[in-house]
């Protein structure tokens, strides 16, 4: 990847001027999370045959979900894009790097009751697969984390190698998968450096909201960094937009400035605004368990097929 920081930058900018318009004159009813009605055609890119065509990196692919801004979706795709990966018939494995652990809850996982986790792995060399559990998906798994790993930032401080730990961990499994999903925290700390030493590829969720392009350009300058020092080849392979809503002019606003910027990184494929897709986890479950046939389930399953090429 060449050092886009300089054009993110730009766009962070553009970014900041949409949002000033928007808030000066804002859109009359386009206010309030989007309800679930029966399923409709999946937001895509209105200029799809003009789209590059991408070429899939070989298997296994390592995909490091990573925004180190909060609650834009990091969580939430790396579940069901790995449950869609997973339908499709691909051995797949969610590594839940947050101490938040919603990624482990979100796929049914009791983090309180955790023989081994992602904290184990990470500080102690517990071979990871000593704490991968089986989700009820076919083909889904996950190393689990609980809140102990919020101690790992500190506690790897002095650690030798402590950027690599991940990256030696998954050697062990690596050939075991054929997609393995690091769920990031939303920082740009040492276990964000973790996910994205031991990754092959970056995969960054944007929000079509207000203030979604602030800290990409030091997200990506992020990434360059861990390119010179730690993982040359790492790739920022995909970004897709999520809680996309049809009804607002900001989303297809924000949706065409990063498309503009990253043409041949933005999947085509954008992930709605939905109360499905936050109710799911409350379950314990992806939303294709939860509710196969909403708007939610459907995008995503379409968002693996852009992603993997389509079935295994
Ligand atoms: P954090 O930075 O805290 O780890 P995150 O980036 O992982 O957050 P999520 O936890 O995936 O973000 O999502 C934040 C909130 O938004 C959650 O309550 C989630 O259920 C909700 N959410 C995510 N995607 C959607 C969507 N497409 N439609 C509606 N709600 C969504
Ligand atoms: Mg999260």
């Amino acid at each position: 990847m060449t050092d886009s920081s300089a054009s993110t930058d730009d766009l962070e900018e553009r970014g900041k001027a949409i949002f000033a318009r928007m808030r000066d004159h804002p859109e009359p009813g386009a206010v309030g999370p989007s309800d679930e009605p029966a399923a409709a055609a999946p937001a895509t890119d209105p200029t799809p045959t003009e789209a590059p065509i991408r070429v899939l990196p070989p298997l296994p692919r390592i995909i490091a979900v990573a925004n180190q801004k909060g609650g834009v979706g990091k969580t939430t795709t790396a579940v069901n894009l790995g449950a869609c990966l997973a339908d499709l018939g691909y051995r797949t494995l969610v590594v839940d790097l947050d101490p938040q652990g919603n990624a482990s809850t979100g796929l049914g996982i009791n983090i309180r009751g955790l023989q081994a986790s992602m904290y184990d792995v990470i500080l102690s060399d517990v071979p990871i697969e000593d704490c991968i559990e089986a989700s009820s998906v076919r083909n889904l798994f996950v190393a689990p984390a609980s809140l102990d790993l919020a101690g790992a930032e500190i506690e790897l401080v002095p650690a030798f190698s402590r950027e690599l730990r991940l990256k030696q961990a998954l050697a062990e499994v690596r050939d075991d998968y054929d997609y393995v999903l690091i769920d990031c925290p939303p920082s740009l700390g040492l276990l964000t450096i973790n996910g994205m030493a031991a990754a092959t590829e970056v995969l960054v969720p944007i929000q079509c909201e207000y203030y979604a392009l602030e800290g990409l350009g030091q997200l990506l300058r992020n990434v360059t960094l861990v390119q010179k020092n730690l993982n040359p080849t790492l790739d920022v392979s995909t970004i897709v937009l999520v809680m996309y809503d049809a009804r607002t002019k900001l989303s297809d606003q924000v949706a065409t400035e990063v498309r503009e910027h990253f043409p041949e990184k933005v999947c085509k494929i954008m992930i709605p605004r939905t109360i499905r897709l936050s109710e799911a986890p409350s379950f314990g479950q992806p939303i294709i368990a939860f509710d196969p046939t909403s708007r939610g389930a459907i995008a995503y399953r379409e968002l693996a097929k852009e992603v993997s090429g389509g079935p295994a």
